[in-house]
């Protein structure tokens, strides 16, 4: 795990610590040094596998032909911390971040990783949509990158103000709490008329 430097205590490198985080998320902001020696930071959709995260893409962009180390975020942004003061008004979030070298995944290891990339976006997705065609399969780069250079980190709770001066400011102080609110699914009209499938409601 890479060091923690600033506020320490809220750093975690355990792994079930680690994969609660990645269990909530759906986004991953993928990091690479390109091959002009640029670096670039891309969000992707990513599924946690156990130890290990799986992302995938086209096997023409320009992420998944990168060789090498990359470095995986995954942010839960959970409140805005409103303090008196403006230096002190802060986040509260749970914050993953996974370096490695990824393992390009082959044959039936792809094509399970391929379902549990689906399922975990939209659990029991996989049975109730048709199943990639060879061509497609062939036309996506999967990358399994372990956890193992995993670290975490969380900040909860109310502001922490200077005990001195600032709580006795006539000013609020508190945390505005944020979620990520799935609606209600909207049909394209199209095909076959049906009512809702449960799996596509994701609570
Ligand atoms: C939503 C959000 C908003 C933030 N806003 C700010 C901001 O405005 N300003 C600011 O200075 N910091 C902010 N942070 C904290 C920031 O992510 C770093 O933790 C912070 O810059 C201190 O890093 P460092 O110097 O201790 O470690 P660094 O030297 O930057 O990192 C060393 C190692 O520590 C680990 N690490 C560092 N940060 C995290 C993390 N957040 N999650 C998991 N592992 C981590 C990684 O393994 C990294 O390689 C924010 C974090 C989040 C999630």
């Amino acid at each position: 795990m890479g060091e923690i430097k600033r506020h320490p205590e809220r750093g975690s490198s355990e792994p079930q610590r680690v994969r609660e985080i990645l269990a909530d998320g759906l986004v991953a902001h993928v990091g690479i040094i390109d091959a002009q020696g640029a670096p670039v930071v891309i969000p992707m959709a990513y599924a946690l596998d156990g130890d290990s995260i799986l992302i995938h893409g086209s096997v023409a962009s320009r992420l998944m032909r990168t060789d090498g180390p990359i470095c995986v975020t995954v942010t839960l942004l959970d409140g805005l911390v409103v303090a008196r003061s403006l230096f002190n008004s802060s986040m509260n979030y749970r914050s993953v971040v996974v370096t490695g070298v990824p393992v390009s995944l082959d044959g039936d290891e792809r094509d399970r990783a391929l379902t549990v990339l689906s399922n975990f976006l939209l659990p029991g997705r996989v049975g109730n949509a048709r199943e990639p065609s060879r061509p497609e399969t062939r036309q996506t780069t999967v990358w399994r990158l372990s956890l193992e250079n995993a670290s975490a980190k969380i900040r909860t709770g109310p502001p922490v103000e200077d005990p001195a001066s600032d709580y006795d400011l006539p000013y609020w102080g508190g945390v505005v709490p944020v979620k990520i609110v799935f609606g209600e699914p909207e049909s394209d009209g199209a095909g076959v008329a049906m009512p809702t499938p449960d799996h596509i409601r994701r609570g």
